[in-house]
């Protein structure tokens, strides 16, 4: 079934006429539409997409199958594309449409509610981000592809590690071998946290330099034609640390028992405890204030969500990070993190770099 059919028959369940698409993957992901801005609109019968002048072209070669609509420029900036909406709306006598709540700005949805009267707006959540969760073998491919990147890269990163060397130049030594590698980019900026900068859970990277006797944590992560990866790994420059030697086992243990057993069927919440219960009964449960992992894909953060609570459903052919940690306020953190797909019976992880902390 093709990605529109898809989402038609969820409109359908959901009682909407229509749904109008203005979340960037989301539009990409139904579209194939790669551009920055724009939006879908999509019924039973029709799939139009808006877009300004900057992209006609580039929407005529990624989204034949949509009919493209450009938008009206001579209205106040707000009202642009509420006016153009509405001329559809009215064109094709659609009532009940459906906004993607999480992703529409409140003065555009003012503006909306102004120029269309008579159309009931309907707020939904996650209607296209609950078909992205699972990833057909395309996106599989791209996926593993940057996961192998991501790989090669880290292995890169790892043989050029010195001390003396700042976290910029480590990620710069990452990040520059990835993109000479055949990434389109990173996946994010990535974080290498020295020492203490590892209990800081947005510190990126700094003129600091990595100095021995302390944990490192590195989270690195390439894209490729829209698909992320995303991997971490925490190393320690020395021989020996009794302190660190104790931390990384508790983390290492939980992201085994993890990737052991979590399986398709099971909810977010349910595999999160998994990792959760490891690092709890080791006394260390309020320095892991994150969830265990999320989702991968277009975002790089997405559906599934494996963390407290989550009642996402885990399905083959789902791809889910694994990354519990444990941050030491003054001392730096641990995290492991792989990627993994699910399969019928369990996990197949993707990521293959050493988990041999120690960096001599
Ligand atoms: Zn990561
Ligand atoms: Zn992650």
């Amino acid at each position: 079934m093709s990605r529109l059919d898809k989402i038609r028959q969820v409109l359908q369940k959901e009682g909407l006429e229509a749904l109008v698409v203005t979340q960037p993957e989301n539009r990409r992901y139904l579209s194939g539409f790669t551009g920055s801005a724009g939006a879908l609109l999509i019924s039973a019968e029709v799939a139009r997409i808006f877009v300004d002048f900057r992209y006609i072209e580039q929407t005529k070669m990624q989204a034949p199958e949509f009919k493209l609509i450009r938008e009206d420029r001579t209205q106040a900036l707000h009202k642009e594309f509420a006016n153009t909406l509405a001329t559809s709306l009215r064109e094709l006598g659609l009532r009940r449409v459906g906004f993607e709540s999480e992703h529409l700005p409140v003065h555009q949805h003012i503006a909306w509610q102004e120029t269309l009267p008579g159309v009931e707006l309907v707020p939904t959540t996650s209607l296209v981000d609950d078909l992205r969760a699972v990833k057909d073998s395309g996106e599989l491919e791209l996926i593993r592809k940057a996961a192998a990147l991501t790989d090669e890269s880290y292995q890169h990163l790892h043989s050029a590690l010195r001390p003396g060397l700042s976290e910029r130049e480590a990620s710069w030594a990452a990040e520059s071998f990835m993109r000479t590698h055949g990434a389109e980019g990173v996946a994010f900026e990535f974080l290498i946290q020295a020492g203490p900068h590892g209990a800081l859970p947005h510190w990126t990277a700094s003129e600091e330099p990595i100095r021995n006797g302390a944990p490192l944590i590195i989270d690195m992560g390439a894209r490729l034609n829209g698909y992320h990866s995303d991997l971490t790994r925490t190393l320690f420059l020395g021989n020996s640390n009794s302190q660190f030697q104790k931390i990384y086992d508790i983390v290492r243990k939980a992201q085994e028992t993890a990737l052991q057993g979590i399986h398709s069927g099971m909810k977010g919440g349910e595999a999160d405890s998994l990792a959760r219960k490891i690092i709890e009964e080791a006394g260390y449960g309020e320095f892991f204030g994150h969830g265990l992992g999320h989702g991968v894909g277009l975002a790089i953060h997405e559906k599934p969500w494996i963390r407290r609570g989550s009642e996402d459903v885990l399905r083959p052919g789902m791809l889910i990070t694994v990354e519990p940690g444990i941050y030491l306020p003054g001392w730096g953190g641990v995290r492991i993190e792989d990627l993994a797909l699910v399969v019928e019976d369990g996990l197949e992880v993707l990521s293959m770099s050493s988990k041999d902390p120690w960096r001599k």
